[in-house]
């Protein structure tokens, strides 16, 4: 049974909350995976243009600097967006990582500058720098989510490591598509796809799926965002993947977990408006198992969230990551 570490934000404590999180660290013993002098991989949110619900960089500020302490080189990292906005490409999703406050050390987007750099681990597209990072601490705001249920750790991991073209395989049964009424056939996306998928015609480009790889990196080059898919992915299709996708990017790995559930948005941190919250703040939990730690969040939370989403069996992506060996539903939990 996994251990889950719980601080209950909801008790009066006599240290404030940034001493209580240090705390927290030490009592799980999260800082034990960092190697003297090695690097380590800070993975968060770093929230959409205009939202503000994601974890405050105050926390993650604070868990950099518990890896400074413990001789460790850390940097803060997440990949590029399928959607339009500042986060589809790493030039502009740094640019507003330091905007909201994320200025402490360095950020390096996974998936690089389109989000095409990713390593192929048994046909699932991972961005390329997590299948060479062996350490991590994952920090996840615990929130509802449209089509999951709820988005915890293993979102952050599933969908937060993917290259761009995984989050494509999660989302969408398909490969994109050329609107042919918005392309001014400037030719950029020809020039660019490595795979010679893109074919001119007299009104438009057009993607051959037969050639295509779905790496999705032409979503990022086109300037008209005349490159669309369909957001087809059934919940329970999406879980299944993400759920094989976070037990990719977990294995062979050390990685320290921290779900947030401080800010309990109905919708994911992807979102670039707030709507009121769901529940009031619970706590900050700490774990080695993915599972784990998103099964004794949602537990805490399940009544909020099963009422907003009752068209969603949020459980699917537990049990799936399960079965693909991410980690355990079941856990104890140890309140400090
Ligand atoms: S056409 Fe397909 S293979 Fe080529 S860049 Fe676009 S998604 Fe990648
Ligand atoms: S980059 Fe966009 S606008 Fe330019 S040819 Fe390709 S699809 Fe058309």
């Amino acid at each position: 049974m996994a251990k889950v570490y719980f601080l209950d934000v909801r008790k009066g404590y006599r240290d404030n909350i940034l001493v209580m999180l240090d705390r927290l660290i030490k009592k799980a013993g999260g800082m034990d995976i960092v190697k003297k002098g090695g690097r380590c991989a800070v993975k968060t949110h770093f929230g959409e243009d205009g939202n503000v619900n994601f974890v405050s960089p105050l926390y993650v500020r604070r868990i950099v600097d518990a890896i400074r302490k413990a001789k460790g080189k850390p940097f803060l990292t997440d990949t590029t967006t399928l959607y339009g906005g500042r986060r589809l490409r790493a030039d502009t999703h740094i640019e507003l990582a330091r905007e909201h406050g994320f200025d402490f050390a360095p950020v390096i987007i996974g998936d690089g500058l389109y989000g095409d750099d990713y390593t192929d681990v048994k046909g699932d597209k991972i961005g390329r720098l997590y299948t060479y990072t062996d350490t991590m601490v994952c920090i996840t705001h615990f929130k509802g989510h449209l089509v999951t249920g709820f988005g915890g750790t293993l979102k952050n991991l599933g969908m937060g490591c993917a290259a761009k073209g995984g989050k494509l395989d999660m989302h969408s049964g398909s490969k994109p598509h050329v609107v042919k009424e918005t392309c001014t056939l400037c030719l950029r996306c020809f020039n660019y796809c490595a795979f010679d998928a893109i074919k001119k015609t007299k009104v438009s480009a057009v993607i051959d799926h037969k050639r295509c790889t779905g790496c999705a990196g032409c979503m990022s080059i086109c300037p008209e965002r005349a490159i669309r898919f369909n957001w087809s992915a059934s919940s329970t299709d999406l879980q299944k993947k993400m759920g094989r996708y976070a037990a990719r990017v977990a294995e062979n790995k050390k990685i320290f977990y921290l779900n947030f559930l401080i800010d309990i948005s109905p919708n994911c941190d992807c979102f670039h408006t707030n709507d009121p919250m769901i529940a009031p703040d619970i706590g900050i939990l700490a774990s080695f198992d993915p599972v784990s730690i998103d099964q004794a969040c949602y537990d805490m939370v399940k009544e909020p969230i099963d009422r907003l989403h009752d068209d969603i069996d949020a459980t699917e992506q537990l049990a799936y990551a399960a079965q693909y060996g991410a980690g355990e539903r079941e856990y104890e939990i140890i309140s400090i």
